[in-house]
């Protein structure tokens, strides 16, 4: 029988659970503390008769590390396996002196992007809350064994699969995650990376104020097409009228992706048609060059080219960031992630 992961619950269901097990509310901080800090407290504070129930009842081990390859930048790939022997890869980015760790939210991706490796393997199925919070254990407890100075690091939803498809179990596992008795990272710390998956970004507000990113990629909707199919359905104006009304009112910034893709989409049309789309709105235009990934049949463009559209843009007074690559030699940057051969032969090297 499959048993429930206990980082699958929050405080809510911590102190229900605690309650129906004969236990009293007073026990809830030292339980938390127990399962997420210092399993010693629990030695002091829980009777081994409720340990043993709750034991019996749920599993309290993290998912399994396959394999770990280091880039010569510093930035860490896990490849972490699940109890289904399913596998996603979770990457540690270093980011002046501070970490940022890249979680995936399903294994597998069904968005399909013609540019993304992750989309070539498929949607699997979704993560479970617990296997999203495991992820972030698995990095943390990481950094604690090479006693870094700096634990608790950032956290973005851009690993594989597309995380507003797997609202559920996000949304359980960012209050497990943010709640200041659990982990207490900040919603601010946190940055959601969506497609434009028009449906989960409805109801963007039932999440706490965390930071969204809208991978954009081209200003124009036919040409976006292209390189993300589900825009077909959903297209650019619908998702930019929702983006409009989360921001209306509000302080928050959205964050545009855009891949730099040789000969594609850095043209002065380009330029022009992003200047038209964000010139008038909170936004900040994040450059990723394309990442190739084995099969891939678009192009990265050199450092030239991209400092030139850069400029273009700045003088256009958009706020623009190029986001430098980190872990590509172990193809650990964005887009590259797909569980197959190539990742777990890497572990023999
Ligand atoms: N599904 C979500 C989150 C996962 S992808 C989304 O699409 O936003 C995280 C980021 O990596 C996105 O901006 C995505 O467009 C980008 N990306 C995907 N493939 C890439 C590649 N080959 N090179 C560079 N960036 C890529």
């Amino acid at each position: 029988m499959k048993l429930i992961s206990a980082y699958s619950l929050n405080q809510e269901d911590w102190l229900h659970l605690l309650m129906t097990s004969g236990s009293t509310k007073h026990l809830l901080p030292f339980w938390l503390d127990g399962l997420y800090k210092d399993r010693t407290i629990w030695e002091r504070h829980v009777s081994p008769k409720l340990l043993e129930d709750l034991q019996q009842k749920m599993n309290f081990s993290l998912p399994r590390i396959s394999s770990v390859q280091e880039s010569q930048d510093g930035t860490v790939k896990f490849l972490i396996q699940f109890e289904d022997s399913l596998e996603v890869e979770t990457v540690l980015i270093p980011f002046h002196k501070r970490f940022t760790v890249c979680l995936s939210s399903q294994v597998g991706c069904g968005m399909n992007c013609s540019f993304c490796y992750t989309g070539t393997q498929g949607l699997k199925r979704n993560l479970t809350s617990g296997e999203i919070v495991g992820q972030y254990l698995v990095a943390r407890n990481w950094l604690k064994n090479k006693n870094s100075k700096v634990l608790n690091p950032s956290i973005v939803f851009m690993g594989q699969g597309e995380p507003l498809h797997n609202l559920t179990e996000l949304k359980k596992a960012i209050s497990i995650l943010s709640d200041p008795q659990i982990l207490g990272i900040g919603p601010k710390q946190m940055t959601l990376s969506t497609v434009g998956y028009l449906p989960g970004l409805k109801t963007f507000e039932t999440l706490p104020n965390l930071n969204l990113a809208l991978s954009l990629h081209s200003p124009f909707d036919e040409e976006r097409k292209v390189l993300i199919p589900i825009n077909e359905r959903w297209p650019l104006p619908d998702v930019m009228k929702e983006l409009d009304r989360i921001t209306e009112g509000s302080k928050r910034i959205i964050t545009y992706e855009y891949l730099l893709i040789k000969d594609f989409n850095m043209s002065d049309e380009h330029v022009e048609g992003l200047y038209k789309l964000l010139g008038n709105r909170p936004a900040i235009l994040n450059l990723i060059p394309f990442n190739p990934f084995p099969g891939s049949n678009w192009e990265r463009p050199e450092m030239s080219l991209i400092d030139a559209f850069k400029e273009k843009l700045v003088t256009k007074k958009l706020r623009v960031m190029i986001r430098t690559t980190k872990g590509s030699d172990i193809l650990a940057a964005c887009g590259q992630l797909k569980v197959n051969n190539l990742a777990r032969n890497h572990e023999k090297h």
